[in-house]
């Protein structure tokens, strides 16, 4: 099947005159009707013909050009409906496209639907929506991970050769973990942000899903750099990624913070007969990160949500889901007078301590290696019904966020049939040294390659 190629090989298939983009969308579509309505991925799908006249007239002008992909909900897009997955925005249809969506429409992409996920972010397992929860392509009776679940699934499902996802504290890395493919959450500032409808604006990163790292590599070149529109997006310079993803790891130092399972233990062997030295490193301050990233997320959350105010666009705040009325509710204590000091700028200091800790452990290593999540997915019902256990499993992943570092997940395995991946995280602006080193990886392994029996 085409959709099991890389984005290379397709483009090369394509120019070869062998595959047209016609062909796969047709696949896509395929796919979509065959197995959405089992795993409830998309909220908005484009018209059928509209898709196949843009699929006829692409030129091949970069190596996305005619690659159909999909878009999590929370980017705004011009005349398609944007939702975040609330019901706030149900009716919402914007006027303008997010910066990511321009670069990817001037490079050829097909945009094919957006996909469902937790509503505005607000969640780890794709349950907290409006729209019905993502179900797991590997076990419908488990959660697809979130809040990018749609997104992951559509790459697993192959209803889309790549999806873009969004990042606040996990929610790229996880579903893809859960859901078997490769996803990168970005050092801040790396994707212009403008028309990300935001959740944490201090935290919110933009970035690739795919099924291997040179895909992600080859997305990342196209998407990245900096955008006039968003004042935070970095001028330092993009580097042509996907032309550089070989590399000796002989010199590569890699960190390990926590008492490895079984299938991460597998990646370090095969990481070590690459040549890299594996080395123990400690972030003391992992233990307050879930209540350091649960107070700095819901204030800014309570903030950006102000503007939801049912007069100037979408429907009342009783929309709202209880999990975002939770987070909205505990935004605005933390951040009011006279509890300000006690808890925000308490967790902005926690804040200080996170990013030292990241520091003092790259001046031993080059990259650390952490699993993504402290479970594989779980079963539909268990994170949203308990508000605790659904912060809990974010645990390894909203470090990066807090630091603003960029973090690599990708597949290392299976537990109880469903997949487990891992993270690699490194220093602000080394994607190029995670790309290199997961590419590797993927060089020796097959988990990338596995795809679920729906
Ligand atoms: N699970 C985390 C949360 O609920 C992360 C979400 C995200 O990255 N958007 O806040």
């Amino acid at each position: 099947m085409n959709l099991d190629l890389s984005i290379s090989e397709l483009a090369k298939k394509y120019r070869s005159g062998v595959v047209t983009p016609e062909d796969v969308l047709n696949e896509c579509l395929e796919n979509i009707e065959k197995n959405n309505p089992k795993l409830n991925i998309f909220i908005t799908l484009r018209d059928r013909q509209e898709l196949l006249a843009e699929a006829r007239n692409v030129k091949f002008e970069t190596l996305l050009s005619g690659i159909p992909y999909v878009l999590k909900d929370a980017y705004v897009t011009k005349d398609i409906r944007t939702t975040s997955a609330s019901n706030v925005l149900n009716n919402y249809i914007p006027d303008y496209d997010a910066t990511v969506v321009k670069k990817l429409r001037d490079a050829g992409a097909i945009l094919i639907g957006k996909t469902n996920m937790d509503a505005w972010g607000h969640g780890g397992s794709s349950e907290n929506t409006d729209f019905g929860p993502v179900k797991n392509p590997w076990d419908v009776s488990r959660v697809a991970g979130g809040s990018s679940g749609g997104a992951a699934v559509a790459v697993s499902a192959r209803m889309a050769m790549f999806a873009i996802g969004e990042d606040t504290g996990g929610s790229i890395r996880n579903p893809a973990g859960w859901c078997g493919i490769s996803g990168l959450k970005v050092t801040y500032g790396r994707v212009s942000r403008y028309g990300a409808i935001a959740y944490a604006s201090s935290l919110d990163s933009v970035g690739p899903m795919a099924k291997n790292v040179e895909d992600l590599s080859l997305i990342l070149e196209l998407i990245a750099g900096q955008d006039k529109l968003d004042a935070t997006s970095s001028p330092t310079e993009v580097p042509v990624y996907s032309k550089n993803l070989n590399l000796d790891l002989k010199n590569i130092k890699i960190g390990i913070p926590l008492e490895p399972d079984q299938a991460i233990k597998d990646a370090l062997v095969k990481l070590k007969e690459l040549g890299a030295e594996i080395m123990e490193v400690s972030l003391p301050m992992l233990k307050y990160a879930v209540p350091t990233y649960y107070l700095l997320a819901p204030s800014e959350t309570s903030s950006n949500l102000g503007r939801y105010d049912g007069i100037r666009f979408g429907q009342d705040r009783s929309n709202f889901t209880q999990e975002s009325m939770r987070r909205i509710i505990i935004g605005t204590y933390a951040l009011s007078a006279g509890y300000y000091d006690a808890y925000y700028k308490k967790a902005q200091q926690a804040r200080t301590k996170i990013i030292e800790d990241y520091n003092t452990a790259f001046e031993k290593c080059d990259v650390i290696v952490m699993p993504v999540a402290p479970t594989v997915a779980t079963k539909l019902g268990e994170l949203i019904s308990d508000p605790v256990k659904n912060m809990l499993a974010d645990l390894y992943m909203v470090t990066t966020n807090i630091a603003g570092i960029p973090s690599l997940a990708i597949p290392c395995g299976f537990e109880e049939g469903v997949p487990v991946g891992f993270q690699i995280q490194g220093p602000m602006f080394s994607e190029e040294l995670l790309f290199k080193i997961g590419h590797q990886y993927q060089q020796v392994t097959d988990w990338h390659k596995a795809k679920p029996n729906i």
